[in-house]
């Protein structure tokens, strides 16, 4: 492949002897569940996100079901989600019980929609859910104000924007509670599955901590709740913890890659062609994907494809016309503007150890697809 969507064994070849030390440090103790090393980790995502509590759990999308789980989300709920996201937002409410309702997005982000969000407020709304997609946080303040008026609590599905901020403010710092991933692939990504639930509010917080390992309280083998097992391993916190002070350069290379696709797009006369991902006002943008829309999208992926660039489509299918959800009411036509993204939208590679010669290739190759583009 010529240049691939993204690159883990580059990351791992510029930090390999921190991590191995931090691994090896934590094999030779055989502390394997729990210790200092997720205290620490955890420490360090409450002081980066500015939000007091911060508990780790095995995934984001446990996260996200844990937040739910916590605010006692259940059968005969209602919660709005964005269509247009990750599946395992919805997959949470599905899973309590409780069903899903889906709004459409705003166009230039596509982060959801608070004025769609707050029309689908009906009697049983119990809960707002935002995700902050692709690296850029939704419109919080208003997602917020719907929150007020309503009497509805909101948290932050914040998988793909650790570090991220709008008006100053963390991701994961504005809602009730806010949850991270870090799979892999995501911008801070550990070497197996992990998760971080976060929140500034002592009882929901209190109530994540009791979820995620049994309910267990006030000791051992005693149990206040029902809850399920869901922990970060000590292993991946060690990985996290050398990994994290690596984010803010990584996240500022891929805003740097972002700038520079934004020049060569123009320098290549492609603005008719391809729309470049737009970072809202009083937002900051860590591109967890740089995702531009184009009509022909499945002609272009299959060319950029033969041509050995690496490329994807996030998301094909919005979360209101899933197969599973078939049940539910809304059809095609309910989020119109989700489902004409989901014709149109590619990811190309912004990795932070991509070089400019690669997003030459990307753009060169683009530009050879569209042979009415000006060629500078
Ligand atoms: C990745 C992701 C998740 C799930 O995180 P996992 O760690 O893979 O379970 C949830 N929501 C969004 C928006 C995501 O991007």
């Amino acid at each position: 492949m010529l240049v691939p969507l993204m690159n883990l064994r580059l990351q791992y070849a510029a930090i390999r002897d921190e991590v191995r030390e931090a691994m090896d440090e934590v094999l030779d103790a055989q502390r394997l569940v729990g210790g200092p090393r997720v205290d620490a980790f955890e420490a360090a995502v409450a002081e980066l996100t500015g939000v007091p509590h911060a508990l780790s759990c095995a995934s984001g999308s446990d996260g996200v079901l844990l937040m739910l789980w916590a605010l006692g989300i259940g059968p005969g709920d209602e919660v709005i989600c964005p269509t247009f996201t990750f599946f395992a937002t919805c997959e949470a409410v599905s899973r309590l019980g409780a069903t899903p309702v889906f709004a459409d997005l705003e166009d230039d982000t596509f982060n959801v929609d608070p004025g769609h969000v707050e029309s689908l407020i009906t009697p049983r709304t119990r809960g707002i859910v935002a995700v902050h997609l692709f690296g850029q946080l939704a419109r919080m303040e208003a997602l917020l104000a719907v929150g007020d008026r309503h009497g509805i609590p909101v948290v932050e599905d914040a998988a793909q924007a650790l570090g991220t901020r709008r008006d100053g403010r963390a991701a994961g710092a504005w809602g009730r509670a806010g949850s991270f991933s870090f799979f892999p692939t995501k911008n801070l990504g550990a070497y197996g599955d992990g998760g971080m639930v976060v929140s500034s509010d002592d009882a929901l917080a209190e109530r994540v901590g009791l979820l995620r390992q049994h309910g267990i309280a006030p000791r051992k083998y005693f149990h206040r709740l029902v809850g399920a097992n869901s922990r970060l391993d000590h292993l991946q916190a060690a990985v996290l913890g050398v990994k994290l002070r690596h984010l803010p350069a990584w996240n500022a290379a891929r805003a740097r890659n972002a700038g520079t696709y934004a020049r060569l797009f123009e320098e290549a006369g492609l603005l008719d062609h391809v729309r470049l991902p737009a970072v809202a006002p009083g937002n900051e943008h860590t591109y967890h994907q740089y995702v531009v829309r184009v009509r022909d999208r499945d002609a272009l992926q299959a060319h950029l494809t033969r041509a050995g660039i690496g490329c994807e489509v996030y998301y094909p299918l919005p979360c209101h016309l899933q197969e599973c959800y078939a049940d539910l009411p809304q059809r095609e036509g309910s989020c119109p503007r989700a489902e004409a993204a989901c014709r149109e939208v590619l990811a190309l590679p912004v990795f932070p150890e991509l070089t400019v010669p690669e997003q030459e290739e990307v753009v060169g190759a683009i530009a050879a697809f569209y042979p009415d583009g000006r060629s500078s």
